[in-house]
């Protein structure tokens, strides 16, 4: 089946097609266009003649269209999550999940479409300011280009188009060549819900073809970028003068002290390293534990690990399915067996299955110089290192070039305070796995893990611009 590019609220074929195929069995899902430049320009000048209509609707209205899509997406959360665990191999169960998480965002979103708001300035602070009163408005940018990766092909999507609505702007989507199939999807319900047209286009194909045209139209004034720090890196340098938000990747660490009850969160340490086969932003990679229970943990992990489930990610018992391609298979078998020459302990898996699978793996003692602690492993892949000091494991956290979150879990509360204080990341959890989040909270991370914040309030601070309106009273 074709599906076409969303343009000026129409589905219009494009002058080229590609096949898109299950990562799990090849299964052909469906032909999807491969925009060219002319299509981009023709989905720019729809964004961009439809920035005034945008504008023009009220905030009431803004928060009723995300909240039509809502009452669609909860009336159609089996369809969105087979969609997605066809186009990207996520366990259903797991992608039940993210529509539900897709929900909360767009319903997050809907709400604070109703809470931009400006200030009143004290312009007579300065010498000079009296007789004058002044506030803040707040207003759309105009045009956003949000780029997605594969991973969350619906909820990442949602973190972009869900505040881009609710302050206001059009948006061009670019979703990834994998997993565009849910964005089609999403465009298809938006388009039931009153948006006006051209304020949505969603341009599919290559973003090493199309993503400069992208990046670098005056008329585009904002970029909002998920995906790897190499492709966020070469968008940020041809951004010019657009604002850029960068939500990139990261190798998330934990740090166990002793004297905690491991039966507490063992089974949260193991869904952490492997839900999705790892290809998560936030997941688990590095485990750094106290000496005196580094055994009893190394054990129970083990026990927890060899309950998960491989296999189709269509059957509701899987816990994790095929990596995204080929390529990562092969890149993280190479990346374990060099930790491995290098003294590395592979005490599970390490070894291929059918259908691009890699058995969950977990390596002892990895030296820090290795790609699977230092690099993105992006794979079901963790580490655990002994450490004699909590405060040797706050070093080894922030030795990463990535900073994205990080947990820890203990009992003293000084140690608590002191790892908040000291650890170089967007967000730290309190007994808790680097891996969570709700999609409200500001999540975004600091080195090469990105600039600028999400979750959706925040989200919507970065697509706004502030006017200062001041009066003088005469
Ligand atoms: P990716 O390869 O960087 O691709 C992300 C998006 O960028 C895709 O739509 C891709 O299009 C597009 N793109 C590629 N080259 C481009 C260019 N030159 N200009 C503009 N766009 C271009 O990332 P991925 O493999 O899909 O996703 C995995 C990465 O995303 C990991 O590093 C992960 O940590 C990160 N991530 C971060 C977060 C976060 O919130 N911090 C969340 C999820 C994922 P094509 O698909 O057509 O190449």
């Amino acid at each position: 089946m074709k599906k076409h590019l969303l343009i000026n609220g129409d589905w219009v074929k494009a002058s080229e097609y590609r096949d898109l195929y299950a990562p799990y069995n090849g299964d052909k899902l469906a032909e999807v266009a491969f925009a060219n430049e002319r299509e981009i320009n023709l989905a720019i000048d729809a964004a961009d003649h439809a920035t005034k209509s945008m504008a023009q609707l009220t905030a009431f209205q803004r928060a009723q269209i995300l909240m039509k899509l809502v009452e669609l997406l909860k009336g159609r959360r089996h369809e969105c999550a087979t969609i997605i665990a066809k186009e990207s191999a996520k366990p259903i169960k797991a992608a039940i999940v993210e529509v539900d998480r897709t929900i909360m965002t767009y319903t997050f979103a809907a709400e604070e479409a109703k809470r931009i708001n400006g200030e009143t300035v004290p312009m007579d602070a300065a010498p000079g300011g009296e007789n004058r009163i002044a506030y803040t408005l707040r207003q759309p940018l105009g045009i956003i280009a949000a780029i997605t990766p594969f991973n969350f092909p619906m909820n990442l999507v949602a973190h972009k188009i869900g505040p881009a609505i609710a302050a206001g702007n059009t948006i061009i989507l670019k979703p990834a060549s994998q997993t565009p199939l849910s964005s089609i999807y999403l465009g298809e319900l938006l388009m039931e819900c009153g948006l006006p047209p051209g304020a949505l286009n969603i341009v599919t194909g290559s973003g090493a073809k199309i993503g400069e045209k992208l990046v670098t139209d005056n008329r585009i004034k904002a970029i909002t970028f998920t995906g790897s720090p190499q492709i966020g890196k070469k968008i940020k340098n041809q951004a010019g003068l657009k604002r850029v938000t960068l939500e990139l990747g990261s190798n998330s660490a934990l740090l166990i002290d002793k004297n905690v009850n491991l039966t507490d969160f063992i089974g949260r340490c193991v869904n952490g390293s492997f839900s999705f086969a790892g290809q998560v932003c936030i997941s688990l990679q590095r485990i750094y534990i106290h000496e005196e229970i580094y055994d009893q943990f190394v054990t129970s992990f083990l026990e927890e690990t060899k309950k998960l489930k491989i296999g189709n990610p269509l059957d509701h018992t899987t816990d994790i399915s095929s990596l995204i391609s080929e390529q990562d298979v092969e890149r993280s078998l190479k990346w374990i067996n060099e930790a491995v020459v290098a003294g590395a302990q592979l005490v599970i898996g390490g070894q291929r299955r059918a259908n691009n699978m890699l058995e969950p793996t977990v390596l002892l003692n990895v030296p820090s110089t290795e790609k699977v602690s230092c690099q993105e492993v992006f794979a079901p892949v963790v580490i655990i290192n002994k450490i004699s000091s909590m405060e040797e494991g706050i070093t080894e956290v922030n030795e990463s070039k990535y900073g994205l979150q990080a947990g820890i879990f203990t009992n003293d509360l000084q140690l608590a305070l002191k790892a908040a204080d000291q650890l170089e990341v967007g967000g730290v959890m309190i007994n808790d796995i680097p891996t969570f989040r709700v999609d409200h909270m500001p999540y975004g991370g600091v080195k090469e893990s990105g600039i600028g914040k999400e979750g959706i309030k925040y989200a919507i601070d970065e697509m706004l611009e502030t006017k200062l309106v001041c009066f003088r009273k005469i």
